[in-house]
């Protein structure tokens, strides 16, 4: 079993489909070099690499579906080029495909070169990661070449044996730069279709009525949701990672787009057990689901689970159907409220408040707590540390790791909110720019800045989030609970060495040490 409770059999296809997806991207690079490019071929191989991330896809059908997708691509990329195919053909049974794929993975064969096979896996979870980003900011319209080429050449690389420890490295932090402009493409794709996110107060309570709750990362889907589902006495509530689009003034401007329920996506099967609606899960990250709902929740694009019902086509009808019966709130709960939209559009539209607040010593530091949540009981560091923030200290957070503090009263300072929301962990773009911004003001390096990064980690999109920082030459990040499992102490060297990458310790040692 996998950290994220994947089986063995789903994992062994999963490792398959990633193989297969190497040996595509081979032939696309071929393709690349005589001029013929195929943007469908580029989602697709987004949106299989996409259903390869932790807590994604778990359907072994859904997964064996992209593996014989990616064998039609690659037969047809052969004739493209006009060579033999020199792959193997597959048997496509299931069991014939787990055993294909016990052979290829992670752990496939004893390693010889363990720093180098670290560096393969490192660059293949940033892949992911930067795949998710590029996979989103398509269907919202934006896209670069760089992009999608580059997903190629990493996902190739491996299967390259003449590339070295130091072409690895090197394509790690390519990934880290690629990686940035995927994201900004993503936050060109939310705002100039959503609007620019607005400070805005989340009610935690919910009203009586019919219900559907939207989890994930993918703002299309809710909008689609929304338009669908509107004026049928359905209300719509937020889970996970989709507090922070209640901002968006597109969005909130439905007036049935009520208020947020839950929070990390480790909790789903407690809180979606009690949710009395329909519930979509628009990505990651999807937990088993118990008996007490799999009927009531639906999955959509690269996200799949046995026995749950996948959407298609932008078709919410069923959803809506499902909310209809179900029973819905009874009654109206009041309950606190939350403050979202701190992206990077709003936070610079005060950016001279909160400079001169820092002149005058009323902002000491800024503290950047957020990244990927997990189950771990030493995550209780990260609310911890947010607690025991001095009064002068504002805390900027993204990601799912927040709400383990999201509705913590922290307070202001001069009116400006010590808890400062930037959004999902698809919107670590608008934290890089914001810290760009903060360097640019006071003519710093981002390093020289009053600004640490705590970063919570798990493997999901924050590998790639941490090699983006790292290619920006940002250093002193603290990273918790526990690292990788897949970096070898050398390499875990290179990055100490280099940029001064550190474990967390407990919250109070590492305050003392950031606010000096
Ligand atoms: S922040 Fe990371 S772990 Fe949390 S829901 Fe998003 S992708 Fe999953």
């Amino acid at each position: 079993m996998g950290v994220c409770g994947k089986n063995p059999q789903v994992a062994a296809l999963q490792d398959l489909l990633v193989y297969k997806l190497r040996e595509l991207c081979q032939l696309a690079l071929q393709t690349h070099k005589i001029g013929l490019k195929d943007e469908k071929l580029d989602l697709f191989i987004s949106e299989a690499l996409f259903a390869t991330l932790t807590n994604v896809n778990f359907n072994p059908d859904a997964i064996v579906t992209y593996i014989k997708k990616t064998n039609e691509y690659q037969t047809q990329l052969c004739k493209q080029l006009n060579i033999q195919t020199t792959y193997p053909s597959l048997e496509l049974s299931i069991d014939n495909l787990v055993m294909e794929g016990k052979k290829v993975g992670i752990n496939a064969s004893p390693v010889t070169e363990a720093d180098l096979h670290s560096l393969k896996w490192l660059l293949t979870y940033g892949l992911k990661g930067v795949a998710a980003y590029a996979y989103h900011a398509y269907l919202l319209g934006k896209k670069d070449e760089a992009v999608f080429s580059f997903i190629c050449q990493g996902l190739a690389a491996p299967l390259n044996p003449s590339l070295s420890v130091n072409d690895f490295i090197g394509l790690v932090f390519k990934c880290g730069e690629i990686n940035i402009r995927a994201m900004e493409l993503l936050d060109a794709g939310n705002t100039e279709t959503y609007g620019h996110p607005t400070p805005t107060t989340v009610p935690l309570g919910v009203r009586q009525g019919k219900a559907i709750l939207v989890s994930g990362h993918d703002l299309a889907d809710l909008e689609e949701i929304l338009k669908q589902s509107q004026d049928k006495g359905i209300y719509v509530y937020t889970h996970g990672e989709m507090l922070p689009t209640h901002a968006y003034p597109k969005l909130k401007a439905y007036s049935h787009f009520y208020g947020h329920y839950g929070t990390a996506w480790f909790n789903q099967q407690k809180e979606f057990a009690h949710f009395p609606g329909a519930i979509v899960m628009t990505t990651n990250c999807i937990q088993r689901p118990t008996d007490i709902y799999t009927n009531n929740l639906f999955t959509t694009g690269p996200v799949g689970y046995p026995g749950v019902t996948h959407l298609k086509n932008k078709d919410f009808s069923l959803v809506i159907k499902k909310a209809l019966e179900l029973p819905g709130f009874l009654a109206d709960k009041e309950d606190k409220t939350v403050l979202v939209g701190f992206g990077r559009n709003a936070v610079l539209n005060v950016a001279d408040k909160v400079i001169q607040n820092v002149k005058d010593g009323h902002i000491k530091h800024f503290i950047l707590v957020g990244g990927c949540d997990g189950t771990k009981n030493s995550r209780s560091y990260y609310s911890d540390l947010v607690e025991k923030a001095p009064k002068n200290t504002v805390i900027l957070t993204l990601a799912c790791g927040k709400f383990r503090f999201f509705d913590k009263n922290l307070g202001t300072i001069n009116g400006i909110p010590r808890l400062l929301d930037i959004g999902q962990c698809n919107d670590a773009y608008s934290a890089v720019k914001i810290a760009q911004a903060l360097a640019n003001a006071f003519n710093v390096d981002i390093n020289d800045l009053p600004l640490s990064m705590v970063l919570s980690w798990y493997e999901q999109k924050a590998v790639a989030i941490l090699l983006s920082l790292l290619s920006l030459g940002i250093k002193n990040i603290r990273i918790g609970p526990s690292l990788p499992a897949f970096i070898t102490p050398n390499i875990l060297n290179i990055l100490v060495d280099k940029f001064n990458i550190m474990p967390i310790k407990t919250a109070e040692q590492d305050l003392n040490d950031i606010i000096k």
